[in-house]
């Protein structure tokens, strides 16, 4: 019998996580503690060749790229911000899903000439300004982005929207639509070249527990 490889799944820390356990559970891969009561960052599972690292979500495309991790789940906004090298997106587990938008102060006039656009999400809206033929300048942020507006700092903001909340209660408002995001499973190239055999099945259970879940 061929012997197990060891397997790593990256995990995105935060609101994806507790939407991702129920899926991966349905693979029967199951964390042998509770992770939301712990501070350690690897963990076990009930397969002693299965490990989970516990992340953010933003270093996980960068631990599959590079075989840190054999395999991740992260949100398709940080996906495309980090431009998927190495990475082979196998599923759609449609959870975490919100929209990535364009905003702005609310009744905003259009910008003459060059805009200013403040975003976490700075290579994403390079590339979607492009596409629409606009001169901008960015600006790189970490958080808050609704800020930038309000104090000047920006003219529009780049940034997820969900049920637009936060944006209304700053004064902006969603003008432009960029994307649809969710969450998905992603194989890094040194997994997919060694490991397929041993991950296809469980790319297989997650995606009849994505059908079930949409089928309620
Ligand atoms: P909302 O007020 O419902 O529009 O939520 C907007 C804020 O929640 C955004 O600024 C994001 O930081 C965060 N957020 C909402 N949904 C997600 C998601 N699926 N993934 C990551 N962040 C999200």
């Amino acid at each position: 019998m061929m012997k197990k490889q060891q397997l790593t799944i990256a995990l995105s820390k935060g609101r994806i996580l507790e939407e991702t356990l129920p899926l991966l559970e349905a693979a029967n891969i199951i964390p042998a503690e509770n992770i939301f009561k712990s501070r350690k960052l690897i963990f076990d599972t009930n397969h002693d060749n299965i490990k989970f690292v516990v992340i953010r979500a933003t270093d996980v495309p960068t631990y599959v790229e590079y075989g840190g991790a054999d395999m991740g789940i992260a949100g398709k906004d940080v996906l495309m911000e980090h431009g998927g090298k190495g990475l082979y997106e196998q599923l759609d587990l449609e959870i975490a899903k919100c929209k990535l938008m364009v905003a702005g102060l609310t009744g905003a006039a259009p910008v003459e000439g060059r805009m200013r656009i403040a975003t976490k999400f700075v290579n994403i809206a390079r590339q979607y300004f492009a596409q629409q033929g606009c001169q901008v300048d960015l600006v790189k942020l970490y958080g808050a982005m609704e800020l930038a507006p309000i104090m000047g700092l920006a003219d529009r903001i780049v940034d997820i929207v969900d049920t637009g909340n936060t944006l209304r209660a700053n004064g902006l408002e969603p003008m432009d639509f960029i994307a649809n995001i969710s969450s998905r499973l992603v194989v890094g190239e040194p997994a997919m070249k060694m490991k397929y055999r041993q991950i296809q099945p469980i790319i297989d259970m997650m995606s009849d527990a994505v059908v079930k879940r949409r089928e309620g």
